[in-house]
């Protein structure tokens, strides 16, 4: 098992650590013990010249400790303000924690629209690599204060698999309070296993992942499992720890045993394509026949008009749409040339009949197979 472990971590240089805010925070708001030895963990790293990007939870759990509020928060306005007085604490923690090792910290906040809009995306990429190259840590958030519904990441996993992708990162590590991810809930079996390696992400593994949270995260495993799938897509490998173990980073690089490796898919999606199919949201739905289920799955070919039986929702050219089959199941996602009261017009028609049904032809392909991505 270590070897497998080591093997598939022995080019590692550019590494995400996501850290859950069951590690960070205890009975009396941040732990600053633990963030402390996280931060002098990390700092060995980078002294051996790993490049690090932290993906940080914990602003609402402070700014509620900070509040002196013990139940939930209520309204969604209060989680917001919570996070506006932990998020400054939190970034003077780790500002300061790093400032001994003599490593200046960045603040990055994001929300999910400043993703799905490419220009920004890259535009953060950019930011996100000049901090880089000045050895300087950044340490990103969701942007909680204005982040609400269809704009929320919902929860850090998902946004630190987003960020694996922008960051290409070589590994994700996500810390949690947990000691990776078990074949059963381990509060519910005593004979509950942390399972060392995951290959493939089946339905048994899927089925394994409840959605219990911490009192004071949100994701839980379900969402760590889900988040997986997103980055070992991206072909980066996916390790769940327990964050408050001494040492954990270190044992983690040195390929030892420790919580559970998600290992990276043999054949997976660039950038662009991982973008489309788990950063955007769909805007509606093409169904095709089987002739272009066996052309975009088995050929690797565009969509045509000729394969749509039907167009749902109501979308523009260039929105992301998913392809599903007659039954609905999801084949691919992807960005249409045509919006959809087009597509109404043109489907089941052979492309050479597009400009003489619409008065003009921009493409003959509904989905070019660049702007595609196919579910595996
Ligand atoms: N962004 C939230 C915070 O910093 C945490 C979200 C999560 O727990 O995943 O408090």
């Amino acid at each position: 098992m270590t070897s497998i472990r080591k093997s598939t971590l022995q080019n590692v240089k550019k590494v995400l650590i996501k850290i859950g805010s069951a590690v960070l925070t205890g009975q009396d708001g941040l732990d600053l013990q633990i963030i402390e030895q996280l931060v002098d963990e990390i700092a060995d790293l980078t002294k051996k010249g790993y490049q690090v990007v932290i993906v940080t939870s914990g602003a609402i759990a402070s700014g509620k400790h900070r509040m002196g509020i013990n139940g939930p928060l209520k309204s969604m306005p209060q989680k917001q303000a919570a996070a506006a007085v932990g998020q400054s604490r939190l970034m003077r923690v780790y500002s300061n924690a790093f400032g001994k090792h003599g490593i200046y910290v960045a603040q990055i906040l994001l929300t999910m629209s400043d993703l799905t809009d490419r220009k920004r995306f890259l535009n953060v990429r950019n930011t996100l690599s000049t901090l880089t190259e000045w050895g300087v840590i950044a340490v990103i958030n969701e942007n909680d204060t204005v982040a609400v519904d269809e704009i929320k990441f919902g929860d850090n996993d998902h946004l630190a698999a987003m960020i694996a992708n922008i960051t290409e990162a070589h590994l994700l590590i996500n810390l949690t309070n947990t000691e990776g991810f078990y074949d059963k809930h381990p509060g519910l079996s005593k004979k509950a296993k942390v399972i060392s390696l995951v290959k493939e992400i089946t339905e048994e593994i899927e089925a394994a992942a409840t959605a219990d949270t911490s009192s004071v995260g949100m994701g839980g495993m379900k969402s760590k499992v889900i988040a997986a799938r997103k980055v070992t897509a991206f072909g980066i490998p996916y390790i769940i720890a327990p964050g408050k173990d001494k040492g954990i980073l270190q044992a983690i690089i040195a390929g030892k045993d420790k919580g559970t490796l998600f290992l990276p898919m043999s054949e997976h999606m660039n950038s662009r394509k991982h973008w489309i199919a788990f950063t955007l949201r769909s805007r509606g739905k093409l169904i095709i026949d089987d002739g272009a289920r066996m052309a975009i799955v088995e050929q690797g070919k565009s969509l045509l008009p000729s394969g749509i039986i039907d167009v749902e929702g109501d979308f523009g050219v260039g929105d992301p749409v998913l392809c599903v089959d007659g039954k609905g199941v999801t084949l691919a996602k992807g960005l249409v040339n045509y919006g959809s009261q087009e597509i109404h017009k043109i489907m089941g028609l052979k492309s050479s009949k597009i400009e003489q049904v619409l008065g003009y032809k921009d493409y003959d392909e509904v989905i070019h197979r660049d702007n595609m991505a196919v579910k595996k």
